[in-house]
């Protein structure tokens, strides 16, 4: 089942998407996700036409800083060591960061290019994961059916301003730089790990490709190794890092410029393309 904020008549709303988009009654996603999935069509109150609506990201305002994990993927280590004129050895323990996100583009958003203050803005194709409830210190194998489900995560990032800093996440969070989107297809439709192809293209070139059974630790192993620390909070959304291909990847790097199309893919959930602004 994908699951949408979607705008109607300047009023935000949630549904179900099918041929037609199935409105529900609940003020918005963290409604949704608080109340659960179990009797929709009882809440179900109307529907309306895809062409009538627009769809946004499907968590427009999360409650809290998005939990993101960097270097996931073997062939993302291997190309960010050689950015740093090093040679990769060996997988670290996993690196986790968080990202400020006051408001998430949806499909189809500008993003700006920030480019008063940076001028490296790059891309990053992830799986994220939405809990539907908390987790603390479960083991992995609970971990499964806190899952609410998956969506498309762009983490941009603008590399300049994250290696100036002791920490990522003045670069991760610049204002309106996370979309989301375009829906959250929910978890019962996916194995427990699931297999899923994930690229990026850029103006219409492919840029990232790998799969999601590439990651270095898998989704019950990050729930695991997180919820040992803390309570994740059902809503809680976790970006699970991204493959090679980054712009800053490539000799010369190729960052983001004013104009670029963005699209970034899994396969099971959709697309979501965004433009960069001025
Ligand atoms: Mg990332």
């Amino acid at each position: 089942m994908k699951l949408a904020s979607v705008e109607y008549n300047g009023k935000t709303l949630v549904g179900i998407i099918e041929d037609k988009v199935r409105i529900l009654d609940v003020p918005d996603m963290h409604s949704l996700i608080e109340r659960g999935l179990r009797d929709l069509e009882s809440i179900e109150v109307r529907t309306l036409e895809l062409d009538d609506v627009k769809i946004l990201a499907p968590i427009v305002h999360p409650k809290q800083d998005i939990i993101c994990l960097g270097m996931n993927y073997l062939d993302h280590e291997k190309e960010s060591a050689a950015f740093d004129g090093k040679t990769f050895e060996k997988k670290s323990d996993n690196v986790y960061f968080s990202k400020r996100v006051n408001r998430a583009p949806g499909p189809g958003a500008t993003i700006p290019s920030h480019r008063d203050i940076t001028e490296c803005l790059d891309y990053e194709v992830e799986l994220a994961v939405i809990l539907g409830e908390d987790l603390y210190k479960a083991a992995k194998e609970q971990t499964y059916q806190a899952i609410f489900g998956y969506t498309i995560l762009n983490d941009i990032t603008a590399r300049d301003i994250q290696r100036r800093h002791l920490q990522f996440y003045a670069g991760k969070s610049l204002e309106d730089s996370c979309p989301m989107g375009p829906w959250i297809v929910t978890a019962d439709e996916f194995s427990e790990e699931p297999d899923l192809r994930i690229r990026t293209f850029v103006n219409g070139e492919l840029r990232q490709e790998s799969r999601t059974s590439l990651l270095l630790s898998n989704i019950g192993e990050i729930l695991e190794e997180l919820s040992s620390y803390m309570l994740l909070k059902k809503g809680t959304i976790i970006a699970t890092g991204t493959p090679a291909g980054v712009g800053m990847g490539f000799t010369p790097p190729k960052y983001l410029k004013p104009g670029d199309e963005v699209r970034c893919e899994i396969e099971g959930i959709g697309e979501l393309t965004t433009f960069i602004g001025d």
